[in-house]
């Protein structure tokens, strides 16, 4: 009726692929918002969820949530996040094989967030023993933990996830969740030494001084309010408002208990946070000798003695340099005491289920080696969403004899591979100029870089700059061609990054140390660190790494080293994807910025998505499996079909009513479109 709205009208399509303009970039956009203003947060495209950050409780996620999407066919319920999980638990039942849910988006799209709703989710629909809750409980509680640890407050986002997390959620035959895995990569180490305006340390500092009992701050020698620590208050929003410490605490030292720390385990590791916040606070002044003293020993009776003639610049750089490491190796000490804890050797048979919540594009001001490893990670995470949807899909209807339109799209492997290959890379490069012998600098880096890459078609140098001020590649700055949009980076601290040599450095006199002071240091560092009465400590440093002259890999290699293994590990798993969109850079609930949006729709790669899901049939299954998930539809395969699997399949889909434009029977796979209509009309004859 004319001046009505239809429903349709209202609150848009639940699934892209429904769209009548589908290629058009405005059409997604406005059933976007037409969604996030009736509170719909959730769209799908095929099977990939489309989520839209809302900023606040919708009430979406309560227990009878649960229990109505627990095994339920995915198309007949709204999209929700609770539908993907429930879809990769039950292929997973009924296939036996793994899975991975893939969480994308930029920082404070609402990727952690997804991921702990996925969680509950599998802790409160699994089944599960008595015996098994503590499993359950602890794949719950590390959360916390690791988030105290690893998040903190950023422009961004009050709660942001400095490293990347993939876990494995592992079930036994009978589907219930028994262990788990967690895999860390690149905390963002810097941090614990410097914070910009607005934005905070990592959470545990705070919660320590906030929520730790008054004899346990005493025996630390810390006091409660954290503007007296210089780690804590640079970045003058040390007590922000909506975050409580006091509170997360709480939270945070019970899971310690479940997660099976000991008392000593937690008197180290407070010991751990309290001499990184002593370090923090010595202050070093230039005496007649042009060396660093220390005119208050106050802090340095928390932490050890310091006694080496370095200057002052030299000896904050070093200061900084083992917080750093300190920090750094801590994390990586917590995340294996969390695993141990999650390992469960009584199952052998498990299957599992991998979630991964990976640090989204990073775009700031001014871009540092981190958002290069960031942006590179992103890279090859949209190089696995090509070669899993877009090209597989195509290939997979080439070798099953499947007509199709091919879709275009950009492939992204030229950056890639601008990066990462071997001897020719930007990283290859960058360790290259790390060993070699003679002064390397972060300006020598930049020339080898132009000298090497610098005709390539994504990288732009400092020589073809645009007249245009805001186009202008500054000094020490070169610009990547993302896939996701230009990014300029700085190579400032490139070196020392990628280096990250505690020992090393010091040892070459690599920064300039003076032979003497080097080994001065070093004898500190060692006795301070390797010789420790902290067993965390002694764990993380070893002495033999101090005495071990082969270099270790660098940052960078390491970080290249750990994406390919994931890659690898994703590959042998099923995929489903969540794709987070952040609706305003002011995290502000019911907001809908059509500019930010529409970058994130672009690279995203969503329209490509859905213009593949279009083109060719969304849904493809082997025949035994498509079988098995909806043979009670048919009487002939009900409750049994005996016969080849592809006949019961043609069986099922002729009563079914399958139009022949509509599916697709390969050499052993059925592929389909509009299975959910399909699936609707045979439900609603039965009934
Ligand atoms: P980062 O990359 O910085 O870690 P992120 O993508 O993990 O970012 P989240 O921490 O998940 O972002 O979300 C940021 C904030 O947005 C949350 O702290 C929460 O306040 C809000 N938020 C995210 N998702 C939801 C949701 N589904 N419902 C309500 N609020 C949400
Ligand atoms: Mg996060």
């Amino acid at each position: 009726m004319e001046g009505t709205l239809t429903a349709r009208d209202k609150v848009g399509v639940q699934d892209f692929v429904l769209l009548d303009a589908y290629t058009s970039e405005s059409a997604f956009l406005e059933n976007l918002r037409k969604r996030f203003r009736e509170n719909l947060i959730y769209t799908y495209i095929g099977t990939l969820l489309v989520s839209v950050n809302p900023y606040q409780e919708l009430g979406i996620y309560t227990a009878s949530q649960m229990e109505l999407y627990q095994g339920v066919n995915f198309f007949e319920l709204p999209p929700h996040v609770y539908a993907i999980a429930d879809n990769a638990y039950r292929m997973m039942c009924s296939e036996l094989n793994n899975h991975f849910i893939l969480i994308s988006g930029e920082s404070g799209a609402g990727k952690t967030e997804a991921s702990k709703k996925i969680l509950q989710y599998f802790a409160v629909t699994c089944p599960m023993t008595q015996s098994l809750q503590i499993a359950r409980d602890r794949l719950l509680l590390s959360i916390p933990i690791l988030e105290a640890f690893g998040n903190a407050k950023t422009l961004r986002n009050d709660n942001s996830s400095r490293f990347g997390k993939y876990m494995d959620i592992q079930f036994d035959f009978q589907g219930i969740p028994v262990g788990g895995h967690i895999i860390s990569y690149l905390i963002e180490k810097s941090r614990v030494v410097y914070q910009n305006h607005g934005e905070r340390n990592f959470h545990i500092f705070y919660q320590l001084l906030a929520g730790g009992e008054v004899e346990r701050l005493t025996s630390l020698g810390l006091e409660q309010d954290p503007h007296l620590y210089k780690y804590l208050s640079q970045g003058h929003c040390a007590r922000e408002s909506p975050i409580n410490d006091k509170n997360d605490w709480k939270t945070v030292f019970n899971a310690f208990f479940v997660i099976d720390f000991t008392e000593a385990d937690l008197e180290n590791l407070f010991g751990i946070i309290a001499s990184v916040l002593h370090l923090g606070n010595i202050c070093f002044k230039e005496d007649k000798q042009g060396c660093a003293s220390v005119p208050d020993t106050h802090e340095i009776k928390w932490i050890a003695k310091v006694i080496c003639p370095l200057t002052v610049e030299l000896s904050v750089y070093a200061r900084d340099a083992m917080a750093k490491a300190i920090y750094g190796r801590t994390f990586t000490w917590l995340v294996n005491k969390i695993n141990s804890s999650l390992v469960n050797q009584d199952f052998t048979q498990k299957t599992v289920i991998g979630l991964l919540d990976i640090y989204g594009f990073e775009v700031f001001d001014k871009n540092g080696f981190e958002q290069f490893c960031i942006n590179y990670c992103n890279e090859k995470l949209q190089q696995l969403l090509i070669e899993r949807t877009l090209k597989a899909e195509q290939a997979e209807y080439e070798s099953e004899g499947i007509e199709w339109e091919p879709v275009q799209y950009f492939n992204n492997k030229i950056i890639c591979d601008l990066v990462e290959e071997r001897h020719r890379g930007i990283m290859s490069i960058l360790d290259e100029e790390c060993i070699r012998p003679g002064p390397a600098t972060d300006l020598s880096f930049l020339e080898k870089l132009e000298e090497k890459v610098g005709k390539h078609a994504h990288f732009q140098t400092r020589k073809l700059a645009g007249p245009k001020g805001w186009k202008r590649i500054g000094w020490l700055e070169f610009r990547l061609l993302h896939y996701a949009g230009e990014v300029t980076y700085s190579t400032k601290g490139f070196l020392e990054k990628n280096n990250d040599l505690l020992y090393r450095h010091l040892k070459e006199g690599g920064m300039s140390f003076s032979a003497h002071g080097a080994s001065s240091v070093l004898a500190l560092f060692t006795q301070v660190l390797c010789g420790s009465q902290n067993s965390i400590l002694r764990e993380c440093f070893l002495v033999a790494e101090l005495e071990n002259r082969r270099r270790p890999p660098t940052v960078g290699t390491q970080f290249k080293n750990s994406l390919s293994s994931l890659l690898e590990l994703l590959t042998s798993k099923e995929p489903s994807y969540i794709r987070c969109i952040k609706p305003n850079e002011r995290k502000e609930p019911s907001k809908f910025d059509d500019f930010l949006i529409s970058h994130q729709i672009k690279y995203l790669g969503l329209m490509e998505h859905l213009r593949v899901r279009r083109a060719g049939f969304a849904y493809r299954r082997k025949y035994e499996h498509f079988l098995q998930r909806y043979k009670s539809l048919c009487p002939d395969t009900w409750p049994h079909w005996h016969g080849p699997p592809g006949e019961g399949v043609e069986r099922l889909i002729k009563y079914i009513g399958y139009q022949p434009q509509d599916y697709k029977l390969g050499n052993g796979l059925f592929s389909a479109t509009k299975l959910e209509a399909y699936w609707r009309g045979a439900l609603a004859r039965r009934e």
